[in-house]
């Protein structure tokens, strides 16, 4: 299988570049392709802007979306971005590796995502009408691949429970696990995460390194979270969620299937 990882620590002894190489290995000593796009060595731009037109419908005014959309049909996307369309293209699996910066990724990762996913592309999908808005939330461009964030943490783990104080994990990540992967189709599985990262002693990389690799070991096997698919019966013509389900749950977690919804249309 072909595995694409995404890597965004800007040094590569740090441990997540320690993360990274052990992933690479792993995944390439199990006979799966794999390709890593390191952003710090490649000087990823992360400002969304003119510059990534090479051409303008509009020289005026900027509409990024509007200029994003154009690019991509009329092919005058910058080939920096082309290129990591084209990995994502290419993979089954997508690793997101990176350090827990200010509750979410580093900027320049999101940076990345605000330019790699151009509209046409990641958003911007398919007919938009009545209870089909789209192809998104489980639909769209990247369906069929598998992503996986793999986090470290500077915090506790209790921290990031139900009632810590840092608010859940999977609350905290449901922007990027549903926002970002699975709105443009892919599966989403549970996050890899290293808490208390920052004073992890490098006695402690071998466990570490071990529990990464197992963990590696079910990329195309572990069930992804089981988001509900947006275009399926369970959303109405505003895309809120129809009366009787998400019974018992509150906030983002009414988006997860529970046991005994109807089975989404197909
Ligand atoms: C701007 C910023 C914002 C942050 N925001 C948050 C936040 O919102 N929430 C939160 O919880 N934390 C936060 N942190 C902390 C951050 O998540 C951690 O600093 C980070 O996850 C540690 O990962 P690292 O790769 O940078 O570790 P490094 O600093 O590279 O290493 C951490 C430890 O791992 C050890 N180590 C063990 N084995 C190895 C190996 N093989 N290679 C390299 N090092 C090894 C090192 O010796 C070191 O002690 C923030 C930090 C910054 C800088």
């Amino acid at each position: 299988m072909k595995v694409f990882i995404v890597y965004a620590h800007p040094e590569s002894l740090s441990l997540n570049g320690a993360l990274k190489d052990v992933a690479v290995s792993h995944l390439t000593a199990l006979g799966h392709a794999v390709q890593v796009s390191d952003l710090y060595a490649m000087q990823w731009k992360a400002s969304a802007d003119a510059a990534d037109f090479i051409t303008r419908r509009d020289p005026q005014r900027l509409n990024y979306p509007s200029e994003s959309k154009s690019a991509y049909k009329g092919d005058t996307q910058t080939e920096n971005i082309k290129r990591e369309q084209e990995k994502l293209l290419w993979a089954d699996a997508v690793i997101f590796q990176f350090p827990m910066w200010w509750f979410s990724m580093p900027a320049i990762l999101k940076g990345w995502i605000d330019r790699v996913y151009a509209c046409g592309f990641a958003y911007g999908v398919g007919r938009h009408e009545g209870e089909h808005w789209g192809r998104r939330y489980g639909e769209g461009t990247l369906e069929g691949r598998r992503a996986m964030l793999s986090i470290t943490i500077g915090g506790r783990a209790p921290q990031y429970s139900e009632r810590g104080v840092n608010g859940e994990l999977h609350d905290l990540l449901f922007p990027i696990h549903h926002g970002i992967l699975f709105y443009p189709g892919m599966r989403v599985l549970s996050p890899h995460i290293i808490y208390e990262a920052g004073r992890m002693p490098l006695a402690e990389f071998d466990r570490v390194a071990t529990g990464y690799k197992s963990r590696l070991d079910q990329l195309f096997t572990d069930d992804p979270i089981p988001y509900r698919m947006q275009n399926h019966g369970h959303y109405d013509s505003q895309q809120v969620l129809k009366p009787g389900l998400g019974h018992g749950q509150h906030g983002t977690r009414i988006h997860l299937l529970q046991p005994g919804d109807p089975p989404q249309a197909a």
